[in-house]
């Protein structure tokens, strides 16, 4: 078991950890702040001993980071890692606005039933089963509203329950969420919305950061 030091810390970008497997090009360390890829969260990359880690996966349970080559060090060795921060923060912001545009979306919208959504280092893509094609104005509305909403401050906090469920916190809004978060909206400052019509029945709301 990999002991997952971003579940206490979203902010960590660097640790220490032992390497308890290599198997190719996957690397399994006894603990790590790459986040792997799960819950429509990308996974992290970055770097351990200096040798780049293109993606972090979950493999039969496994925590496996995914090296570009097969590593130098081996099973055993200590390692020091580091992630690809600035895109890792950028991650945790359009996440957090993500779960911020839903809210403010089904206000404006209705509750549409969701089929999905994913979260990268350039956009939250999260796809609604519509039978037509999302009115502009409410989407410009809901923009609008969430912008605001950011601009006031407010907090963002995670409760983890016994049974290991975290609860993602922000004024109003509360969703389940393993994901990986910035503690106030500010850090997130604006966004941009974006509809598409990813297939018949479906319409999809992109959500970026602005600058
Ligand atoms: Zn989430």
């Amino acid at each position: 078991m990999t002991t997952r030091l971003y579940d206490e810390d979203h902010y960590l970008a660097e640790f220490d950890a032992k390497v308890s497997e290599i198997n190719g090009l996957n690397v399994v360390l006894d603990q790590t702040v790459f986040y792997a890829k799960s819950g429509g969260q990308t996974g992290d990359k970055g770097v351990i001993n200096g040798e780049t880690v293109v993606d972090t996966i979950f493999i039969d349970g496994r925590h496996v980071h995914v090296m570009a080559k097969e590593p130098d060090f081996s099973i055993d060795d200590s390692v020091h890692g580091a992630i690809d921060w600035d895109r890792r923060y950028h991650i945790m912001k359009i996440h957090s606005a993500s779960h911020i545009m839903e809210y403010f979306f089904y206000k404006n919208f209705g509750l549409l039933k969701r089929l999905g959504s994913n979260v990268d280092d350039k956009k939250d893509r999260s796809d609604y089963k519509a039978d037509n094609r999302l009115d502009p104005e409410k989407l410009k509305r809901t923009e609008d509203d969430i912008n605001a909403f950011l601009a006031e401050g407010h907090e963002i906090t995670i409760e983890v329950a016994e049974d290991g469920i975290r609860t993602w916190r922000c004024g109003p809004i509360e969703d389940h969420c393993g994901g990986t978060h910035v503690k106030n909206t500010t850090e997130i400052g604006m966004i941009k919305l974006k509809r598409k019509n990813p297939g018949r029945g479906k319409e999809r709301v992109e959500t970026s950061l602005v600058g």
